[in-house]
């Protein structure tokens, strides 16, 4: 016997399963039926467009046998089979991405029960028998090979005899022990209660061979025959009664479909009967999948044509914000032989992604309505997604998603929507302030906002960086517009305030223009303001560029770097204004040192890097010797 050892990862899976202490350990069949299932869809996946393999789909079936006196279980399908490499393969290694995310999260959580909650493989023969048997014969070889393992010390795999293309795999069962009795698993009763339980929806027979008594033809006689019984009913769990259908069900078949750890945060199922029939059940995760944001996330809905899957991932079915959504289509109007490029011109296909998506945003808009709680669950994980959507292609989708986006309010300190903020909206409000930020907490200290706050006005506090471009599509909500806090035309005083304040920059302006020397180029103006309360300075913006703006189109990887046109803007009403004034009367050299420092200071409350740190350091050093 040649023998192998596990790769790490599967033997540490490996030992989970067999030392398993987890109660529900029927959910081996599940599990090895399903990759049955996976493996007729596979080979008659590859028949549709492989005219040399040549099946009646009628013969594709699943079987089941039990010995009790060898204390055997099989399992037998005629898919397409392993060749020696795939045995050591997919045999030896674990190769989904959920066991690993399992294998995490269970060792923070020491949780075994997680087990059920989604497809643990193979694997998990191991928790009801001590010596696993997988003979089989791949539909591209002509050597049927054997793979054996008593568990963790590793596995052989040997030619062997087999005939027919497909899997075969022999479970040696465990001998009871005083807390688990493995001899059930040798019941024919138990076998298939367990198969209706968890695999009825598997859409090939599933067969076995049982023993039933019946009268004897003319006489009053009974005799034990023997006859080939499916168990399963066959129908899919899309095309089954909605009513029907319990939560773990649903659950259960999106674990096991879409290799999640997690049930989903939300099911939508729906049959349609319009002018193209189709089933669809579709799911929204409860958390953001792993490779969400990299390259390897592919988006799409699983594609059937009566009850056939003829596409994994078909991407034309949903738009890409809601590129996230999980699951699958099944229509009988379409044809098994169509190829991708046909399918993205097909007008149905069309018809059908419109429909879901209307279908996706009208139960987002559901949840929002009646259980707020599960959509702000639903939107930390994909709001971003919807943000997104809403800026993309110039804003085209932007009144479809408008009313799903959320954001942070300064008064009712969570996240609201643009209609609740517009409905409390004060009389005299025109428009709808926002201030830009690395954090809520930084937002809520930035000293322009200060202002706002006390007069009472909610504000929106942005934090990821595609927020301000996202307002800047939406261009208003309502009919309100958009006013930046942190803008230089925030217009909030009375008119006789303006006009001294007018007086009060005009009266000064020789110097500002001496202070404006001082950091040429650096500001657009320079001026006094009513804007800030206690605080001696902030950086305002002017034009379509905030400054936010400015830090995420400069960290972008381009080499246009973009500027916003920047206001230093003092308190007017701070002891630093009369201050200023004295120095411009007395001691021009000591102003501009003062200019200087006071527009790092402005710089450093926006989260702005200052080009002189050490010079400025040393100014500051300066006057708090003296
Ligand atoms: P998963 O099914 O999630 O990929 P498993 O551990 O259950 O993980 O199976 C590993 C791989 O072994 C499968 O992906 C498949 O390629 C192969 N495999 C398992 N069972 C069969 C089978 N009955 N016929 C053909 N291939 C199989």
């Amino acid at each position: 016997m040649n023998n192998k050892q596990f790769k790490a990862e599967s033997k540490r899976l490996l030992d989970l399963m067999i030392n398993s202490i987890y109660t529900n350990k029927e959910i081996f069949l599940r599990e090895l039926i399903s990759n049955s299932s996976d493996a007729i869809d596979k080979l008659y996946y590859r028949s549709l467009t492989d005219k040399n393999i040549k099946i009646n789909r009628k013969d594709l079936k699943i079987r089941i046998d039990i010995d009790k006196d060898a204390r055997i279980l099989s399992i037998s399908d005629n898919g397409c089979g392993m060749s020696e490499e795939e045995l050591d393969k997919n045999l030896g290694t674990i190769a989904k991405s959920g066991s690993l995310a399992f294998k995490e999260e269970n060792e923070k959580k020491e949780n075994i029960d997680i087990i059920g909650q989604f497809g643990v493989g193979f694997y998990s023969a191991f928790m009801v028998s001590d010596l696993v048997k997988v003979e089989s014969k791949s539909i591209d070889s002509k050597e049927a090979y054997c793979w054996t393992s008593k568990g963790v010390e590793g596995y052989s795999i040997e030619p062997c005899n087999k005939e027919d293309v497909g899997t075969k795999i022999t479970l040696h069962i465990k001998e009871d022990t005083q807390d688990e009795e493995y001899s059930k698993y040798l019941n024919d009763y138990t076998i298939q209660e367990i198969i209706k339980k968890y695999s009825d929806y598997i859409r090939y027979p599933i067969e076995m061979e049982l023993e039933t008594s019946k009268k004897k033809e003319g006489t009053d006689e009974y005799e034990n025959i023997k006859e080939i019984k499916t168990i399963n009913s066959m129908t899919p769990i899309w095309k089954k009664d909605k009513k029907k259908i319990k939560e773990e069900e649903y659950n259960g078949f999106y674990t096991d479909k879409f290799y999640d750890y997690e049930k989903p945060l939300k099911v939508i199922h729906t049959a349609v009967e319009g002018q193209y029939k189709y089933n669809a059940l579709l799911y929204i995760p409860a958390h953001l999948p792993y490779d969400y944001y990299t390259k390897d996330y592919k988006m799409g809905l699983q594609l059937y044509a009566s009850g056939v899957l003829i596409m994994d991932k078909c991407e034309d079915l949903l738009p890409d914000y809601f590129g996230f959504v999980k699951g699958l289509v099944d229509s009988e109007d379409l044809s098994l032989n169509i190829s991708r490029e046909m399918l993205q011109h097909d007008r149905q296909l069309k018809v059908i992604a419109k429909n879901l998506e209307n279908k996706i945003k009208s139960e987002l808009e559901n949840l929002l309505l009646n259980d707020r709680q599960k959509y702000e669950e639903f939107f930390k994980n994909f709001g971003l997604q919807l943000k997104f959507g809403t800026y993309n292609d110039y804003g085209v989708n932007k009144d479809k998603l408008k009313d799903l986006l959320l954001f942070y309010s300064s008064t009712q300190k969570g996240l609201v929507t643009l209609k609740e903020y517009v409905s409390r909206m004060k009389e005299d409000q025109k428009t709808i302030y926002y201030a830009a930020g690395e954090t809520i907490d930084k937002i809520d200290l930035l000293p322009q906002v200060e202002l706002l706050k006390d007069k009472g006005y909610e504000i929106l506090y942005l934090t990821d960086n595609v927020d301000e471009f996202v307002l800047q599509v939406l261009m208003n909500y309502d009919e309100k517009s958009f006013q930046n806090a942190c803008a230089d035309n925030l217009d909030l005083d009375t008119k006789e305030e303006k006009e001294k304040l007018k007086k009060e920059n005009e009266d000064n302006k020789e110097m500002f223009d001496f202070m404006k020397e001082v950091i040429k180029d650096e500001v657009q103006d320079i001026r006094f303001t009513h804007r800030l309360k206690n605080h001696p300075v902030c950086l305002t913006s002017e034009g379509n560029i905030s400054v936010e703006m400015e830090k995420v189109l400069n960290s972008m990887p381009t080499d246009r770097q973009v500027k916003a046109k920047t206001i230093l803007e003092i308190n007017e009403k701070h002891d630093i204004a009369k201050k200023i004034k004295d120095l411009y009367k007395e001691d021009k050299e000591k102003l501009k040192k003062y200019t200087k420092i006071l527009y790092s200071q402005a710089r450093l409350i926006e989260g702005l890097n200052i080009e002189n740190p050490t010079e400025i350091s040393n100014l500051i050093c300066e006057f708090m010797s003296k």
